[in-house]
């Protein structure tokens, strides 16, 4: 019996969701639908790269009917289904009926490196993160419903947090934050909508790019790697493809430093990833790679 090769040949779509796959404040990807019919026609693997949680994007796979490996908590981890063309990968460890391939620090480390910065009673009011937080106040602050809002606390590898108020001492306590992460070992990264505290060298990057080499072997070939993002911690993915693809964020546009050549899209959210990714694919089909 051959081995089982990757669907759809030589393209992977690796994407972030909130304010690229998914619209920034209703979480809708209905903007996405012609492109995401045409992906799941050509049997392209989807692969999710999210600072959410395994507890939500397996709830959100089920939504898109989509069973592809992802990466979760900003490269914290890469989880391989034990199905399809996935099921003989001997790569990480076995992990909540999955492979996975861990990169980060674990989210009791994490949370005992904060609560040792809190120590002081002014820190403890600038900086809240998901565990100091109760289920109303992420709902509150996302949008999300009671079930959502209850698997983005069931954290693994990243703690998100807020900094209370636009003051000087704000920015100086999350100044002097990052300065003690890196020396503790950890740092500090900016999605859409929360600051993120994670082990030093956690990126979707560095998680992309083993995911990729793990792929390699099914693919029987060269593969193209077609990444999405929105945000300054999508840099390190579009650093790792061979086509970047960028979507605006709908108040703070394109992050800095985004890589030369990338495709744009023209309209934030679920529908700029259609124009764009849309985009992408037709350039691949037309040069034949
Ligand atoms: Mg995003």
């Amino acid at each position: 019996m051959p081995a089982p090769t990757l669907p759809g040949g030589r393209t992977i779509v690796f994407t972030d969701l909130d304010g690229s796959l998914l619209d920034h404040h209703s979480y809708s990807h209905a903007g996405a639908a012609p492109v995401l019919a045409r992906i799941r026609e050509e049997g392209i693997p989807l692969i999710i790269v999210t600072s959410k949680t395994r507890a939500e994007v397996v709830e959100i796979q089920r939504e898109f009917g989509n069973a592809d490996p992802f990466i979760v908590e900003n490269g914290g981890a890469a989880y391989f289904p034990r199905s399809g063309p996935y099921r003989f990968l001997a790569a990480g460890e076995e992990a909540a009926g999955y492979r996975r391939i861990g990169f980060g620090r674990s989210y009791g480390e994490i949370r005992d490196f904060l609560a040792a910065f809190k120590s002081e009673e002014k820190k403890r009011e600038i900086i809240k993160g998901f565990g100091d937080m109760e289920l109303e106040d992420i709902m509150a602050l996302t949008g999300l419903d009671a079930v959502r809002a209850g698997a983005a606390k069931r954290r693994e590898f990243s703690e998100p947090f807020l900094i209370a108020g636009e003051t000087d001492a704000a920015a100086a306590c999350l100044r002097e934050l990052a300065a003690e992460a890196r020396r503790r070992g950890f740092e500090i990264t900016r999605g859409g909508r929360f600051h993120h505290l994670l082990g030093a060298g956690q990126d979707k990057g560095r998680a992309v790019a083993a995911t990729v080499k793990t792929l390699r072997g099914l693919a029987g070939g060269k593969i193209t790697t077609v990444g999405v993002g929105d945000s300054d911690n999508d840099l390190t993915m579009l650093a790792a493809v061979d086509i970047p693809v960028l979507i605006p964020h709908p108040h703070r546009g394109f992050p800095a430093g985004t890589p030369a050549g990338a495709v744009r899209a023209t309209r934030p959210g679920s529908e700029g990833w259609n124009e764009a990714v849309g985009k992408a694919l037709d350039g691949l089909t037309n040069t034949g790679r």
